[in-house]
């Protein structure tokens, strides 16, 4: 688990803001400001956080499904915001996404079998019609549908099973990267265990990597090998997961485990603590520590200074001045 599949250096994604047909001010809603992390092959890493942290616009951008204003992304060692157009296209068949709602990109005019077929023809996985057509039943099999899902059309299934699908087709093109944007968060808790389980079977069976964004702690938990923590745009903390759950360091992370509904042995002991206020707009974020006015740590300075990202442990990054040598030594 030590290949490096995925580098992000410094990723920042914005979004001009509309001031007006006369203004000549140019804002930016920074909904990725300066994310960095790598991705071993074979691992799993959770991004969690808020709705509106910029967890699903990281996901994204990773993918070039929206383009990045700057920063560098490099996948199995080749950097691809310079690419063009057509090797972009070569390269994405390795980098596949699922959907929160997978019916909403299924197209429902079409049966799944046509619909698992189409991703196969489109990228040459399999040339032959009757070889796609067994290939097709494979991968169903695969998900846990079976051939007399083959075809029905995807109004006919449960939520679940569509969700099955939409891994399927993530699947079917032979991908390294799977980047998985709240996969489970519209399903019952008991489906989303089913699902979970269908994941990690898959990472198994065909060695993928995955990137699982969830707003749900207790989710990502369940999956992850290192976990990163999103706020405002920003990854305020990262780490192991079984670093993080033992010790969290930054007082986000804290109040984000205080708050996991699930009962959790090793969360018993922790306070509950209660976040102050909503997440600020984005379009106009705290100065400093973007954090400060919800921190029930805050000191002066964070009100002023953005803190920089430390690395307080070893692997375990916090962006926090309650961490930092330098804040401290005054
Ligand atoms: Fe809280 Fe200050 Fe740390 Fe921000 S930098 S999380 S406000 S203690």
């Amino acid at each position: 688990m030590s290949e490096i599949l995925l580098e992000v250096k410094d990723l920042k994604t914005y979004f001009p803001i509309n001031n007006g047909f006369f203004s000549r001010r140019k804002d930016f809603v920074k909904a990725v400001d300066g994310i960095s992390f790598n991705l071993r092959k074979g691992e799993t890493l959770g991004i969690v956080g808020e709705s509106g942290c910029g967890k699903s616009t990281t996901g994204r951008s990773i993918l070039k499904l929206i383009e990045p204003t700057s920063g560098e992304i490099y996948f199995d060692g080749r950097d691809i915001l310079t690419l063009k157009k057509n090797e972009m296209r070569k390269l994405r068949k390795q980098m596949q996404i699922v959907f929160q709602d997978p019916f909403a990109s299924l197209n429902p005019r079409l049966r799944i079998a046509s619909i698992l077929d189409e991703a196969l023809a489109t990228h040459n996985i399999v040339r032959n019609g009757t070889e796609r057509k067994e290939k097709v039943l494979e991968i169903l099999e695969m998900v846990g549908l079976n051939a007399s899902h083959a075809d029905r059309y995807p109004h006919e299934f449960s939520g679940g099973q569509r969700q099955r699908i939409g891994i399927a087709r993530a699947i079917a093109v032979n991908p390294s990267l799977i980047i998985a944007d709240e996969p489970v968060s519209a399903l019952d808790v008991s489906i989303q265990a089913q699902i979970l389980n269908l994941f990690q079977k898959l990472q198994k069976q065909l060695g993928l990597t995955y990137i699982f964004i969830a707003h749900d702690l207790s989710v990502v938990k369940h999956i992850s090998d290192r976990i990163g923590v999103m706020y405002l745009g920003r990854m305020v903390e990262f780490a192991d997961k079984k670093q993080l759950f033992a010790e969290p360091l930054h007082p986000y992370t804290k109040a984000l485990m205080s708050s996991v509904p699930v009962p959790d042995p090793e969360m018993i002991k922790k306070e509950r603590i209660i976040l102050k206020g909503d997440i600020p707009n984005p379009a106009n974020p705290p100065q400093g520590c973007t954090f400060h006015p919800r921190c029930f740590a805050c000191m002066d300075i964070c009100k002023t200074k953005k803190p920089r990202n430390i690395e307080a442990k070893p692997g375990q990054f916090v962006a926090c001045h309650l961490y930092d040598p330098e804040i401290l030594q005054g």
